[in-house]
């Protein structure tokens, strides 16, 4: 749905240049939740900015259903832009103006009726759960309200594209939580394309179809967000996931003085609630001891590692890597 070809932007002020995004191409299908990771800096604004043109390319496509926006009219952007919502960190409310006139009002610079305007905005006010908030001031409302405001604001026009510049961070984990299940409830419900930026690998987990690691502006991994997590190969990923608890290499300081063969388990779905240690260790006669493990849970998909060493039958261990592989569980030797 939207493709992003070799896209540079370059910053110039006096006496320097900065490279913001160095050649980026990225692929978003229609209806995912595709989630943009990187460290401060990396060029994540820029690059969820290219989307709606708010800033532009300096060189580069923004393709959306096969059409080139860059290359649009003034008149062709603006109705672009009303199939395109988005949603800041700051939520960027209207302070001075109710909930209600807050969701009205870019359907009233977009020119719709009142009566139209009203019926959209209690539509979708209902649809983040704050009809009752309706008259309120935004100063009277929580952060996660106040978001939520900036949710319905975007929905309002009934947008195909909705855009998300970290729109958590300002928000304690609680209420974080409540977002991300908001964001997927929309997603869901209006088959919605969601693009998000974000620096913690946890709202990634939580909502997120695919991802990309962006680092000096540069997309420096991408995939399904289950691969991404189970086998990040760039050390950026890897270091991005480690400090969000998800450490793939903790077993090394363990292995230090344990012998046998060590071995990564990965698993996703069904296979994660096998009990296929004690299965492995009974019927191969096999003591194997457990290194490193984590369990947890991609959108909706239980996933899991672990790293175990084993000892014990030779014929016993030869046999694992078939065991595991009949159970759909990845076997991974990690030191022979
Ligand atoms: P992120 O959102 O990942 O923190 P940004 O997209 O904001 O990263 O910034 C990427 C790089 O581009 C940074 O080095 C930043 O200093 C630079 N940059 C961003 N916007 C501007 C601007 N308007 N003028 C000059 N440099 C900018």
């Amino acid at each position: 749905m939207i493709r992003l070809e070799n896209i540079r932007k370059t910053y110039e002020s006096p006496g320097r240049i900065s490279h913001a995004l160095a050649g980026v191409d990225l692929h978003i299908r229609q209806g995912e939740i595709f989630g943009i990771i990187g460290r401060s800096g990396a060029g994540k604004s820029t690059l969820i900015r290219m989307l709606n043109l708010l800033e532009r390319p300096t060189q580069g496509k923004v393709c959306v259903r096969d059409q080139d926006i860059t290359q649009f009219t003034e008149a062709q952007l603006r109705q672009y832009r009303h199939q395109v919502g988005m949603v800041f960190q700051h939520f960027n409310l209207l302070r001075s103006r109710t909930v209600l006139d807050n969701v009205c009002f870019p359907l009233k610079l977009a020119g719709m009726a009142r009566a139209e305007r009203l019926r959209r905005a209690h539509e979708v006010l209902a649809l983040v759960g704050l009809t009752e908030h309706a008259a309120k001031y935004p100063r009277q409302l929580s952060g996660g309200q106040q978001q939520r405001v900036g949710i319905a604001r975007a929905l309002a026009n009934r947008p195909e594209i909705l855009l998300c510049d970290e729109a958590t961070s300002a928000l304690d984990p609680e209420t974080t939580q409540s977002i991300l299940r908001l964001l997927l409830d929309i997603n869901k419900r209006l088959g919605l394309t969601i693009v998000l930026i974000t620096h913690g690998m946890d709202v990634i987990r939580t909502v997120c179809d695919r991802v990309a690691v962006i680092d000096a502006g540069m997309i420096v991994e991408s995939g399904e967000v289950l691969d991404v997590f189970l086998h990040p190969r760039h050390p950026v990923t890897q270091s991005l996931l480690s400090e969000s608890g998800i450490d793939a290499e903790g077993w090394r300081d363990m292995a230090q003085g344990i012998g046998g063969t060590l071995i990564r388990l990965s698993f996703r779905g069904e296979a994660t609630v096998q009990p296929m240690l004690s299965r492995a260790s009974r019927e191969l006669g096999l003591d194997l001891s457990i290194l490193q493990g984590s369990v947890s849970r991609i959108k909706d998909t239980p996933y899991g590692q672990l790293v175990i060493a084993v000892q014990g039958d030779p014929q016993g261990q030869e046999k694992l890597n078939g065991l595991f592989a009949q159970e759909g569980v990845e076997y991974e030797v990690l030191r022979p």
